[in-house]
């Protein structure tokens, strides 16, 4: 059972060398279905590569035909499942240690939510990545449980204004710090011990209806706020070694520009706050990607917030939704430009030395992993 074990976790050790391969920051597209029979689509091409073309709807031709490209493009028939098997890997890289950060970014109604949590009807065929990813998260455990012992806690909380607020802190669970977390995220936040995917599912319920209950007498909250689902994964193998992690689920505020000219007030304020914590995190991520010496994670809350889980070992997923009617083309384009200004994905044969040397270095982890695991027997 042992040599099984040490094979299980070779495999595992290889898995995720593979997956570093392929870049510590991913950006996917997601176009949600067309809705009105009668709209256009702005959407030309979707290619199984990762690259799209969208066509303004004013200009059909040639020049008005810009292409994209991202990790991975998903069309308007793809399923939760689809998004969500490009999205395992990197669940099964939380439970080895690495902390993850998931965003769906896009204008409101492009799909965000639909695709973390689900239909807004709740149908139970249609679940969303937080489900499917903490489903996978407690599967794994149980999957694992002769060789780590797994502890998982739930924090979720609201960032509206640039003001944090916790939305799972009236329940009567709440249990304060049951552990000494270091470089935790947000400290103030209740945190709360998770025994199943019915626990979390039941927490995600309360935060939900109190950030509708904190909503006074601004609509649509939740599309002018960014929502963070963060599950802290602690662990303890057969030999003593700890492992800590966690996996931030964000469903941002919608991305859509707002003319300056027709609102005023709160609505004014909001938009400001969004802008500047959207662009702040498109800012952070494009260092990340660049890998600049100086990340600017203090120009907004939300990316003060994640700090420890964007950037070093941390694996970031961007999905940038967006819609195919051709009267959103505007708000796609804006949203496919952000996207591919954060997207890694480059272009040409710049990278190839850089690619190389990562292979090497790579190949020589592999090894001392190797080494590591044979001297164990
Ligand atoms: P957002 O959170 O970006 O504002 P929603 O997720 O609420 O957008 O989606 C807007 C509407 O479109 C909802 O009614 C949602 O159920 C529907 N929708 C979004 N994406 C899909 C999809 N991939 N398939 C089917 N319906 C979708
Ligand atoms: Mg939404």
């Amino acid at each position: 059972a042992q040599k099984y074990h040490k094979v299980v976790e070779e495999n595992r050790n290889l898995y995720n060398m593979v997956q570093d391969l392929k870049g510590n920051i991913r950006v996917y597209c997601r176009i949600r279905p067309l809705f009105r029979v009668e709209a256009k689509s702005c959407i030309d091409f979707v290619g199984e590569d990762g690259s799209l073309v969208v066509a303004d709807p004013l200009k059909p031709q040639k020049d008005g035909r810009r292409v994209f490209e991202f990790n991975r493009v998903f069309g308007p028939s793809a399923t939760q499942e689809d998004v969500f098997a490009d999205t395992r890997p990197l669940i099964r890289s939380v439970m080895d240690g690495y902390n993850v950060c998931i965003f769906a970014y896009g204008q409101t109604g492009s799909g965000k939510t639909h695709t973390m949590c689900g239909p807004s009807g709740g149908a139970n065929d249609q679940l969303g990545i937080n489900y499917l990813a903490i489903n996978d998260l407690f599967h794994l455990s149980v999957e694992r449980k002769n060789i780590m012992k797994y502890d998982i806690h739930v924090q979720m909380v609201e960032i509206y204004n640039e003001q944090v607020r916790d939305l799972l802190t009236e329940d009567s669970s709440v249990s304060k710090y049951p552990f000494l977390i270091l470089n935790l995220a947000l400290p103030d936040a209740s945190m709360h011990r998770v025994r199943s995917t019915s626990d979390v599912i039941n927490l995600m319920k309360f935060g939900e209806t109190n950030r509708a209950v904190g909503s006074t007498a601004i609509n649509n909250r939740s599309s002018r706020s960014h929502s963070v689902l963060t599950i802290h994964v602690n662990a303890e193998d057969v030999s003593g070694n700890r492992l800590r992690s966690c996996l931030h689920l964000v469903d941002l505020a919608g991305s859509e520009r707002v003319d300056k000219s027709e609102v005023t007030g709160e609505g004014l304020k909001e938009a400001q706050y969004i802008n500047k914590s959207l662009s702040s995190l498109g800012d952070v991520i494009m260092a990340l990607a660049q890998k600049n010496s100086h990340i600017p994670y203090r120009n907004s809350k939300l990316t003060l917030l994640l700090q420890n889980a964007l950037g070093g070992h941390a694996k970031t997923l961007m999905i940038a939704h967006v819609s195919p009617e051709s009267d959103s083309f505007g708000e796609t384009v804006s949203t496919l430009k952000f996207a591919q200004r954060v997207s890694t994905v480059e272009l040409g044969a710049a990278c190839a030395n850089k690619e190389s040397s990562e292979v090497l270095e790579l190949k020589a982890q592999i090894e001392s992993l190797k080494k590591t695991l044979a001297d164990r027997d």
